[in-house]
């Protein structure tokens, strides 16, 4: 028999979504642990310590954003939020308040699939502390602040390289615009959306060979931005 794959703890409400959830997952080699309301998938999530926490931000009891925020002072396992149209709001409030991805109801299995692989290698990666980031033609030596694309070297003024390790430092992941400024350029920065919008045209005119049709350099609309990682 195979080994026991890892442990999802799926946060949702409604019974057809949870069924989705269920078959998509476990067909795939996920373990399930199921909470229907944000007391119980706290309760779940210190008990069984999953891998991975799927969370609905509409729940019952308490909304997603809540039960993300308690989450996070103590658990480590990456959080995809699972947010319907008309929840951009929350779905950036819980991305601030810690949450790793979302995904947008109505999503695809593949598209789910995709983003808890990514959620659990970078959760693998991170633990590794590689000082070494490659997506592709771009190659960013953390340990001696060197930026490569194409084997040439590439000169960032210290905002550009900042912004590209905070987006390496959560790569695959969305970065919000707030959170992105708040860890890049400081904590008074953090509604300064307009200058972000240009830093990253410049970073990515350094680094992109298409800079009006990124290949790393992601733009999540209305959220913030992503860094691809190695496929
Ligand atoms: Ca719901």
């Amino acid at each position: 028999m195979t080994e026991a794959g890892p442990l999802i703890l799926v946060v949702e409400d409604e019974a057809p979504m949870r069924r989705f959830l269920r078959v998509s997952l476990t067909s795939n080699g996920y373990r399930l642990v199921e909470s229907e309301t944000g007391q119980d998938a706290l309760a779940q999530a210190a008990a069984r310590n999953p891998d991975l926490i799927l969370l609905d931000l509409g729940l019952p009891d308490q909304d997603g954003l809540t039960v993300t925020e308690r989450l996070r002072e103590w658990a480590t396992a990456p959080i995809i939020v699972i947010s319907a149209r008309g929840q951009e709001e929350d779905k950036i409030k819980a991305l601030d308040a810690g949450a790793d991805d979302y995904v947008t109801k109505p999503f695809g299995v593949g598209e789910l699939l995709a983003r808890i692989r990514v959620a659990l290698r970078h959760k693998a990666i991170s633990g590794t502390g590689g000082s070494q980031f490659t997506a592709g033609d771009l190659n960013v030596d953390l340990g001696r602040r060197q930026v490569l694309v194409r084997d040439k070297e590439v000169h960032l003024t210290p905002i550009e390289y900042k912004l590209l390790t905070t987006l390496i430092k959560h790569a695959g992941h969305v970065v919000t615009h707030r959170q992105l400024l708040r860890e890049a350029c400081g904590p008074n920065s953090s509604n300064q959306t307009q200058y972000l919008r240009v830093y990253m045209g410049q970073l990515r005119h350094k680094l992109e060979e298409n800079p009006s049709r990124p290949a790393y350099l992601l733009t999540e609309p209305g959220v913030g931005y992503r860094i691809r990682p190695r496929d």
